[in-house]
């Protein structure tokens, strides 16, 4: 069996000891590697592609794949008539500035509606973009988000810190703070926007995703874990 094999069957099996309550949807996250390593992780039956970079995606991804792909790096103004173009959704959404020319740009570009997530920072990093872990922050985001429509906010895709040692108190921080966002991703989705159904609650990577599942993650997004360190 190849390494890409051996290792989504490993984290397959992981996701099957956890025994979650709910169906968890697997991102491959292909940023730095070849097309050639990414199509075998689709052949394996990954559910999703997530890409950083809308140029390394669009080089990489013409033609597009067979699964959908998302946009998981920052977004910046000046590509987003090609990510439009490109790719599924962008759950990358972390502004209202890029959320109003997201729409702009689809009013004039396609007419339809286009699926994004939008992105908390959970542990209010400053290297990190996305709104904060605050329900009423987010909600009122959401509520305002009908001045939209051709945006539809189908999840959410939360960014953590990772944990600086391998100590309990550690654990327990990160755990904490994916709980939370569990939390407050179930009061959102449960205000029942007609345009903000969030179905999807994206967080945890390589390092962190059996504590992410345990706290209701449907989907997670693995680099190094299917493909190897970088
Ligand atoms: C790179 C990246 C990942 C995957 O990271 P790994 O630790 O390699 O699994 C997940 N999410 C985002 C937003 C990323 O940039």
């Amino acid at each position: 069996m190849s390494l890409i094999a051996s290792n989504i069957q490993r984290i397959r099996e992981t996701i099957a000891r956890l025994q979650p309550d709910h169906a968890v949807e697997i991102m491959a996250v292909t940023k730095n590697r070849t097309r050639y390593e990414a199509e075998e992780a689709i052949n394996l039956g990954v559910d999703l592609i997530g890409e950083n970079r809308v140029q390394e995606s669009i080089a990489k991804w013409t033609p597009r794949p067979l699964i959908p792909q998302h946009l998981i790096g920052h977004l910046q103004t000046n590509k987003v008539k090609y990510a439009i173009d490109h790719f599924d959704a962008v759950d990358s959404l972390d502004s209202e500035k890029i959320a109003e020319q997201l729409n702009r740009r689809l009013a004039e570009q396609t007419g339809g509606t286009f699926n994004v997530m939008l992105q908390i920072n959970a542990g209010m990093e400053e290297s990190k973009t996305g709104f904060p872990p605050d329900c009423d922050v987010v909600r009122n985001f959401l509520l305002q988000a009908s001045k939209w429509p051709h945006l539809e906010f189908i999840g959410i895709m939360a960014l953590f810190p990772r944990a600086i040692d391998t100590s309990e108190q550690e654990k327990q921080r990160i755990r904490k703070l994916m709980k939370e966002t569990g939390e407050l991703w179930r009061m959102c989705q449960m205000e029942g926007f007609p345009w903000a159904p969030l179905t999807i609650l994206s967080m945890g990577m390589s390092e962190d995703y059996e504590w992410a599942i345990d706290a209701g993650s449907t989907l997670i997004r693995l680099g190094t874990n299917i493909f190897g360190p970088r």
